[in-house]
């Protein structure tokens, strides 16, 4: 596993195209690339929520799936952080897009997500010890 250091978040009007995981308009997750492989951006796994957010805001069922997304790859990645395209030193874009809501999901993903995803953990370790 290569060392990976943030899940930066794009949006379909982006012109980057080596992504991970995209999020179509229902909130299906696909994966397009091994997380091994490298994607546009060095040392981190992309996703792309389909939709042009400078426009539009994202759909709830697509940030749901992104939260979903988001704690499954923290339990692998457990100091991984969260980031726009455009927070990237030197690319010059809006992506994830100007509507899109990076800051919340961003504060979401320093606090709730390491809880949520100790939980998640705990559950785990739980029904593994349930006894039959
Ligand atoms: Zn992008």
């Amino acid at each position: 596993m290569p060392r990976m250091k943030f899940v930066l978040l794009h949006h379909s009007a982006c012109e980057a195209s080596a992504f991970h995981y995209a999020i179509d308009r229902e909130g299906e997750v696909s994966s397009l690339r091994a997380e091994s492989e490298r994607g546009t951006h060095a040392k981190s796994i992309g996703i792309v929520v389909e939709g042009d957010f400078d426009q539009v805001t994202p759909m709830p069922s697509q940030l749901d799936a992104l939260r979903e997304l988001l704690m499954q790859i923290k339990m692998r990645y457990a100091d991984i952080r969260l980031g726009g395209h455009r927070q990237v030193r030197g690319d010059a874009t809006t992506c994830p897009g100007k509507r899109f809501p990076l800051k919340h999901l961003a504060d979401w993903a320093a606090c709730s997500l390491v809880d949520e995803r100790d939980a998640a953990v705990q559950e785990q370790i739980d029904r593994q010890y349930r006894p039959e």
